[in-house]
C-alpha cells in the first residue's frame, strides 16, 4: 500500500512520508492506494479499549510504522491528558448516542488526532532520517490551533505557526491560543475568515521557490490540518471504538448497520467515518450537518459545490467554512480515483468558486445526506435536551443534533445513530447558556463558566482553569498578504 496525491496518480509515498509532508506539492491531498480491512471481527470490537481500537485502525493505514512504534505513539497520546479513562465516552440522550470527543487537553475533538500527530511525525522524521527542522503551518477555524499548539509545544525539532481569523473565533478559543507559552510556537490573528487563512497556508505550502529556500536552510513544512493523513487516520479509530461500545452494551448486534451524524466544517471528521466504513464498519448513512454556511448541504442535494455566497459568522465558529478541504478526497474516490478528473474540478473551484459532479459520482456518494440547522434550531435543541435530560451539549454538537432530528422527521429512519460530540460546552459558555436562558447574553466570560458548571453539573475542565489568569503572549495580527512574510521571518529567512 502507498499514498498518492488526489491530483497526481504517479506520486507514491509510504505512510510515514505522507505524514511528514502533510500536503502534496501539487496541492492535492494524500490518499491510500487501497483501504485496509479491519483485522478483527465486529464481535471482537466489543472487547477492545480505546488504545486497542486505535491500534487496529492505525496499523492498517500506517503500514510502514512498526508495531512498537505505533503502540508507543498510542500510549503517549491517549494517557492522563484525557480526563476520562474511556477517552471517548458514548452517552445516550433522547435515543441518540453522543460520542464525546472532547475529553482531551484542549476540550475539542481535534485532540483525538492532535495528541498523537506529533508522535507520528517525530517517528516519521526518524524513520526517514530527515535532518530538517519541521515547521508546522496551521490554519484554524478555532479548535485545531490550540490542539496543535498543545501537541507540538516544546517538541524538539519542530516549530508551529498558527493562523486564526481574528474576529472569527470565540473568546475562549482565542485566549487558549494566544496564551501559549513555549518558544517554538507562534500564533497570529489574520484580518480575514478561515477560508482566507486556509487558502493562504495552502499557497505557502505549494510555493516551490520557498520550499527550496527552506530546504537549503534546513527547514521543511508539514501540516497539522486534517489535510494531513496523520490526522485523519487517528480519527477513524473512534468510530470503530463507538461501534464496539454499542455491541458491548447490547444496543446493536455485530453486523448491524448504524448511522453517524457529524457537525461538519472541513469535512475531516465525517470523512474519517467514511474511512471506517471502507475498513468494513457497517455504516448506512453519513448525516453531514452544516450551520448557516450550508455549502455541503446544497452540494449533497444538487451535486453542485458553490462557495460563491456570503460567509456567515455563527455561534458554531469551527464550522464556519466554505471551502471544505477534505471533500476533495471523497471527490477523488467518487470519480474512480481519477486524479485528472479531480484536478479539473478543483481547478474549477479555485477559478470559478464552483464545480458540478457527474451522476455517477453523485451515486457513489448517495450514503451521504446533507442537513443543516441554523442557530434558532440548534439553540432550541440545546434548551430542549437540557430541560428533558439535564445533558448540556456545545453549539457545534447542537447543529448535528438538530440536523439529526430533522433527518429522522424527514425519513423516519430509526437506525441507531452516533452523533459526534465535538466540543465541550465550556468552550462556548455564553452561546450555550443563552440558548437555555436569554438572560445570560450579557455576562462576563468567566462568570458564565461558573454558571455553566452548576447548570451542567460538570466540573470546569482544566483547559479553562488554565486560561483564567494566563498572560497573553501572542499579539501579532496581519493581513492575508502578510502571512508569507511572517512565516519567513519566523525561520529567520
Ligand atoms: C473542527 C470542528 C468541527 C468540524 O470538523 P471538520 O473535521 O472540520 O469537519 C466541528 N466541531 C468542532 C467543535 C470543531 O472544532
Amino acid at each position: 500500500m502507498f499514498y498518492s496525491s488526489t491530483r497526481d496518480q504517479s506520486i507514491k509515498l509510504t505512510a510515514s512520508e505522507a505524514v511528514l509532508k502533510g500536503l502534496s506539492d501539487d496541492g492535492g491531498l494524500f490518499i491510500p492506494s487501497e483501504f485496509p480491512k479491519l483485522s478483527v471481527s465486529l464481535d471482537e470490537l466489543a472487547g477492545l479499549d480505546y488504545k486497542e481500537s486505535a491500534y487496529v485502525v492505525m496499523k492498517g493505514f500506517l503500514d510502514d510504522y512498526t508495531e512498537e512504534e505505533l503502540r508507543n505513539c498510542i500510549d503517549r497520546a491517549y494517557d492522563s491528558k484525557f480526563d476520562t479513562e474511556e477517552i471517548a465516552p458514548l452517552v445516550e440522550a433522547e435515543g441518540a448516542y453522543y460520542l464525546e470527543l472532547f475529553h482531551g487537553s484542549t476540550i475539542a475533538f481535534k485532540d483525538m488526532a492532535l495528541s498523537i500527530l506529533p508522535h507520528l511525525l517525530t517517528t516519521a522524521v526518524k524513520k526517514n532520517k530527515s535532518d530538517k527542522e519541521v515547521v508546522i503551518l496551521t490554519a484554524t477555524s478555532g479548535d485545531t490551533g490550540k490542539a496543535a499548539l498543545a501537541g507540538f509545544a516544546g517538541v524538539p525539532g519542530t516549530r508551529i505557526i498558527v493562523f486564526f481569523p481574528k474576529d472569527g473565533v470565540s473568546n475562549v478559543q482565542k485566549l487558549q491560543m494566544v496564551t501559549q507559552k513555549e518558544s517554538n510556537t507562534l500564533v497570529v490573528g489574520v484580518d480575514g475568515n478561515f477560508d482566507d487563512c486556509q487558502s493562504e497556508v495552502k499557497a505557502i505550502f505549494t510555493d516551490a521557490e520557498l520550499r527550496e529556500k527552506m530546504a537549503a536552510n534546513g527547514f521543511q513544512f508539514s501540516s497539522a490540518n486534517s489535510m494531513n493523513i496523520g490526522r485523519l487516520v487517528p480519527q477513524v479509530a473512534y468510530y470503530v471504538y463507538a461501534y464496539g461500545k454499542l455491541v458491548k452494551g447490547g444496543r446493536i448486534q455485530p453486523g448491524d448497520e448504524i448511522n453517524v451524524c457529524v457537525p461538519t466544517g472541513n469535512f475531516g471528521n465525517i470523512l474519517a467515518a467514511f474511512f471506517a466504513y471502507k475498513m468494513g464498519l457497517p455504516i448506512k448513512t453519513f448525516i453531514c450537518a452544516s450551520n448557516d454556511n450550508k455549502v455541503l448541504f446544497d452540494f449533497f442535494k444538487t451535486g453542485v459545490y458553490d462557495k460563491n455566497r456570503e460567509f456567515i459568522l455563527t455561534d458554531s465558529p469551527s464550522m464556519d467554512i466554505l471551502i471544505s478541504s477534505n471533500l476533495e478526497r471523497l471527490i477523488y474516490l467518487s470519480c474512480g480515483s481519477d486524479a485528472e478528473k479531480n484536478k479539473a474540478l478543483m481547478s474549477d473551484l479555485s477559478k470559478n468558486g464552483k464545480y458540478e459532479v457527474s451522476d455517477d459520482m453523485k451515486d457513489f456518494m448517495k450514503s451521504f445526506v446533507g442537513e443543516y440547522a441554523d442557530w434558532a434550531m440548534a439553540s432550541s435543541k440545546i434548551k430542549k435536551l437540557y430541560e428533558n435530560t439535564g445533558y448540556v451539549i456545545d453549539t457545534h454538537t447542537a447543529v448535528a443534533a438538530a440536523s439529526y432530528d430533522k433527518y429522522v422527521e424527514e425519513t423516519g429512519d430509526k437506525t441507531v445513530t452516533v452523533i459526534a460530540s465535538t466540543a465541550s460546552p465550556f468552550k462556548f459558555s455564553r452561546s450555550v447558556l443563552t440558548a437555555i436562558d436569554p438572560k445570560y447574553a450579557e455576562g462576563e466570560d468567566f462568570e458564565l463558566i461558573d454558571v455553566l458548571t452548576k447548570t451542567a453539573n460538570v466540573d470546569i475542565p482544566n483547559a479553562i482553569e488554565e486560561i483564567r489568569t494566563a498572560p497573553v503572549v501572542h499579539k501579532t495580527t496581519c493581513s492575508r498578504a502578510e502571512m508569507k512574510d511572517i512565516v519567513l521571518k519566523n525561520m529567520g529567512l
